[in-house]
């Protein structure tokens, strides 16, 4: 599972004025240096031991009910929420088809999106061409590169 949470709070910390960063665990697990960048942010309070049961508003997000107090009530005044629990990726079906995946669970591809089945090849989020950088452009300059290699693959064949 990829965890995120630390470094989008981070990252909403350059725009917003107070980040509360709501976590169900008692510890951020994340890499030293992130953990370490959020602990020191101003900007960001780390609520622990707690979970969001309800997000309340009318036209926009006004208020969170947590499951534990915070400052006396389990009511916190927001105006905006970004839930970010992680990853995990989807790729049953392709280890169901022997695709070998990597030790996180995403497909493992060569330069030229080439599985370890000859004629299969992998593009996008489901691979770990592009390591953290799980983005449209970067999944369709894979689906290229893939739509190439199957080409060239199907060619060789004829
Ligand atoms: C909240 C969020 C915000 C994002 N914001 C941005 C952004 O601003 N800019 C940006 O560039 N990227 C953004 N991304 C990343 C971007 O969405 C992905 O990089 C991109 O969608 C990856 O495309 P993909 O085709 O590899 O995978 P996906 O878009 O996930 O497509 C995979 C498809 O396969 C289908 N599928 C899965 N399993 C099976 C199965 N067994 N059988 C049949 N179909 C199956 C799924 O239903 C899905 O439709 C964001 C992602 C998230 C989660």
């Amino acid at each position: 599972m990829r965890k995120t949470g630390a470094k989008s709070a981070l990252l909403l910390a350059e725009y917003a004025k107070k980040i509360f960063m709501i976590y169900r665990r008692d510890k951020i697990r994340s890499e030293p240096i992130i953990v370490e960048s959020v602990e020191k942010n101003e900007k960001i309070e780390i609520i622990y031991k707690t979970n969001v049961t309800e997000i309340k508003g009318g036209k926009f997000v006004e208020e969170l009910v947590l499951d534990n107090e915070y400052q006396g009530s389990n009511l916190l005044k927001v105006d905006g929420v970004f839930i970010e629990i992680g990853a995990e990726p989807n790729s049953k079906l392709a280890l169901d088809l022997g695709v070998e995946l990597d030790k996180t669970g995403y497909i493992d591809v060569d330069r030229k999106q080439k599985t370890n089945i000859e004629g299969v090849f992998a593009a996008g989020d489901i691979t770990n061409a592009t390591g953290e950088l799980r983005q449209i452009i970067t999944g369709c300059a894979q689906g290229v590169l893939a739509a190439t290699s199957a080409y060239e693959y199907l060619k060789m064949k004829k």
